[in-house]
């Protein structure tokens, strides 16, 4: 049996090629992540081509997330300089009205021509994913003067944060605007929106998709997001642990336990949980994760995600392909092992649609029963998505002749994708069909019990009313 954990996998050049590919959705990615601030529409249209046509070779559906560049503050170049060293108790002033490429190691420019209006004396910047650390001292004009609190090698065009968060750029740019609605003409199935600072970032974004069936994943990197959690997760389809900023602005201790919190919210609000960044970063050089790696791989698992991320590891590393072979097997221990005993209370207790109630019937009777496993027929895969809500460890099969649906239900826990060409119209022959495809799969043997959910109706969307329990090799032939 396949893990439960899904694994989204960064490509970037040491796994854009047909053949990486091809060994990575072999090793078990689902979810292929692209990320706009290295890639060009042309690029990303290329590989989600790419995708389509690995996908149907190895007849597994996988789905591509594309990730918004979003307003990222960065300083600016140092002209002929490579790097500058600044050493602790250096002054080293920030300033806003600076050109490009006019860098010295006594100042810089930054992108964020504001900057000053949102600093104060005291406040510390974070530069480099806070390796460097500065103090500001004085704000003159656009100028901000800072004291060098630690020090070390300053490369152009690194990362700027603010401990604490609070710099009020709106999450989401033109760039953002314009990549989006060039990418929505190609079959991508998630959106990750960086640096989200409340759910106007995630409307805004919504009102850009419009009515297509475009997931929007919420990356929670500011400080800020965090006490708007409750929003911003109602507003998105799911939330994203972005550790890389997140830790620079909360401080890296603080994220064991803002990470448990902010799956438990995603839980409780029934949407997608996804932990990234570093989860495996030695093996960007390495064969093997370290102890620690492997670690929190597992504690994301039982902590009840959805997914885990790969960022640097497969986008630049030197073993893509053995960086996913080994995160699949720590989700697959860690899921059977399950330490943790994972309770969170639904936001809300009450079903809000038919397919729901059937959905999550079904997950709390097979999970209290002898059933081995569900199937589901779905259209829109919305009846799988409330399946997977439930922390359980029934496997579930969405069957769906649909392209889109079947791409964008490898996101969700626990679910395994299988797209058919035709569903059978008359329910004894779609009940065989169905059972014929668990056995081809390995996944039920003669005399398991299975649940078939699906509608009276089917091929209309949205319409599962039906719950059914049957016996492989048992089937009532009507
Ligand atoms: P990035 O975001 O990979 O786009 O930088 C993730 C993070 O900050 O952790
Ligand atoms: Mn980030």
């Amino acid at each position: 049996m396949r893990k439960r954990t899904k694994i989204i996998a960064t490509i970037g050049p040491s796994s854009s090629s047909p053949s990486k590919l091809n060994k990575m959705i072999l090793e078990g990615v689902d979810v292929f992540r692209i990320n706009m601030s290295h890639s060009s529409i042309e690029q990303t249209k290329d590989i989600v081509e790419q995708l389509k046509i690995e996908s149907i070779k190895l007849k597994r559906p996988v789905a591509t997330m594309i990730d918004l560049q979003g307003q990222k503050i960065r300083i600016k170049d140092f002209g002929k300089n490579k790097h500058i060293i600044l050493r602790a108790s250096d002054e080293f002033i920030l300033d806003c009205s600076l050109a490009e490429n006019r860098g010295t190691n006594k100042c810089v420019g930054v992108t964020y021509k504001d900057l000053y209006k949102h600093v104060d004396v005291g406040d510390e910047i974070l530069l480099s994913d806070a390796i460097i650390k500065l103090e500001v001292t004085k704000i003159n004009n656009t100028k901000i003067y800072t004291n060098v609190l630690r020090g070390g090698k300053l490369k152009p065009h690194q990362g700027l944060n603010k401990k604490g968060g609070g710099l009020t750029l709106r999450g989401i740019t033109q760039k953002d605007k314009n990549d989006l609605k060039q990418l929505l003409n190609f079959d991508i199935d998630y959106v990750a929106v960086s640096f989200v600072r409340d759910e106007k970032d995630i409307r805004e974004v919504r009102g850009i998709i419009g009515k297509k069936a475009v997931g929007i994943i919420a990356k929670i990197e500011r400080a800020e997001a965090i006490s708007k959690i409750d929003e911003i997760a109602e507003a998105s389809d799911g939330i994203l642990v972005a550790r890389g900023d997140l830790g620079v602005e909360i401080g890296v201790e603080q994220l064991p336990a803002v990470q448990d919190k902010l799956i438990r919210k995603s839980i409780s609000f029934e949407k997608i949980a996804i932990v990234a960044t570093q989860m495996m970063e030695s093996m960007i050089t390495n064969r093997v994760p370290t102890r620690a790696e492997v670690f929190d791989v597992a504690n994301a698992v039982t902590s009840g995600v959805d997914a885990i991320m790969l960022s640097a590891e497969t986008a630049i590393g030197r073993y893509p392909v053995d960086v996913v072979q080994e995160a699949c097997r720590i989700c697959e221990i860690a899921e059977k092992t399950n330490r943790k005993i994972l309770k969170v209370d639904r936001k809300e207790n009450k079903f809000v649609s038919v397919d729901q109630v059937i959905a999550l019937s079904a997950v709390y009777a097979a999970d209290n029963s002898c059933i081995k496993a569900i199937a589901c027929l779905t259209e829109t895969g919305s009846t799988p998505k409330w399946m997977s809500r439930v922390q359980s460890n029934i496997p579930i099969y969405a069957m769906t002749k649909s392209d889109a649906a079947s791409r964008k239900i490898c996101l969700f826990k626990g679910v395994y994708s299988i797209k058919i060409d035709e569903v059978e119209y008359d329910h004894a022959e779609a009940n065989k069909q169905v059972i014929n495809l668990m056995l081809e799969k390995g996944a039920v043997k003669k005399g398991d019990f299975v649940i078939i959910t699906k509608g009276d109706l089917m091929g209309t969307s949205g319409s599962t009313n039906a719950l059914k329990i049957v016996e492989v090799g048992n089937l009532v032939e009507v």
